[in-house]
């Protein structure tokens, strides 16, 4: 595959940065994932403003207008064949002799790859999810490289046969390790606001607003530990998933075990929602 970095594409394999990116030493960078259905993008505006906003929360300079951006990653899929695609871009501080503190004068560097993209099926099976508690720090609105929290709390979904481990802080649901969280409880949908302490999900803002303009009540609002495990039925949303349903909490059945109704229902709003953008 082709990739991007800092002004040229090239090989994947031919893609290399030095030892003291900041990236690399320090994890000082951030990042976006895009989808490509189909050769085009999704949600690319949503994307590129959260990229800004994550740019912005590290103070660090955008290197490139957003229409650069566009042209830059429009290219990228095009010199990858064009069909579905998940593009990847990373922002880091550049390289610079070992400090702590920002170095003057550093250029960031870019780097944008993209990997196939299968498109997830409607499953008639719902997937095993763990529960644990939120040890990340308290900026989890930024879309930072510095994953060890999300790496660590996901490998103990693994290694539990578990899809995804969903995070509880102070009593609150956040969001799962790499994905946001909707509960539903009574016919009413529910997913934690946005704050300091999710990522705001470009997959989850789409679903409010399908679910929305469908007239199905849903709140964002604080959901409590003792609502998530007594739910009908919790969804998981991102990029790659679309939206997924949980069966099983903590080895506990959710719901009837089945994969839910409401769940059916935004499932085939998304999809209708995508088409309708896709074909735009
Ligand atoms: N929450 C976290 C911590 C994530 O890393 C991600 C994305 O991978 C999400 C939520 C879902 O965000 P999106 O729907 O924009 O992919």
């Amino acid at each position: 595959t082709i990739a991007y970095l800092n002004g040229e594409f090239l090989p994947l394999a031919d893609a290399k940065i030095p030892v003291l990116d900041r990236g690399f030493i320090f994890g000082d960078g951030i990042y976006e994932v895009i989808p490509v259905y189909h050769g085009k993008l999704f949600q690319a505006q949503e994307h590129l403003q959260r990229l800004e906003n994550s740019l912005e929360k590290i103070n660090l300079v955008n290197p490139y207008a957003r229409a650069t951006w566009l042209e830059l990653i429009n290219t990228l899929i095009a010199h990858n064949q064009g069909g579905s695609q998940i593009i990847y871009v990373q922002v880091t501080r550049g390289v610079a002799k070992r400090q702590h503190h920002f170095p003057e004068n550093t250029t960031p560097t870019v780097l944008m790859t993209s990997s196939p993209f299968t498109e997830p099926n409607k499953v008639t099976e719902g997937y095993h999810v763990i529960t644990r508690p939120d040890i990340r720090w308290l900026n989890c609105d930024i879309k930072s490289i510095a994953l060890l929290g999300n790496v660590l709390l996901r490998q103990e979904a693994i290694a539990n046969q578990a899809k995804e481990t969903i995070l509880i802080r102070d009593g609150y649901l956040t969001e799962g390790a790499a994905t946001n969280v909707f509960v539903v409880l009574q016919g009413i949908v529910f997913t934690p606001p946005k704050n300091n302490l999710i990522l705001p999900g470009i997959t989850r803002d789409v679903l409010v607003k399908v679910l929305h303009d469908a007239n199905i009540p849903c709140q964002e609002t604080a959901v409590s530990e003792a609502q998530l495990r007594t739910a009908d039925e919790i969804w998981l949303t991102s990029t790659s998933l679309e939206v997924a349903p949980i069966t099983r909490l903590d080895n506990q059945i959710v719901g009837t075990g089945k994969v839910g109704a409401v769940w059916s229902t935004a499932w085939d709003l998304l999809q209708r929602y995508k088409q309708q953008i896709l074909q735009a």
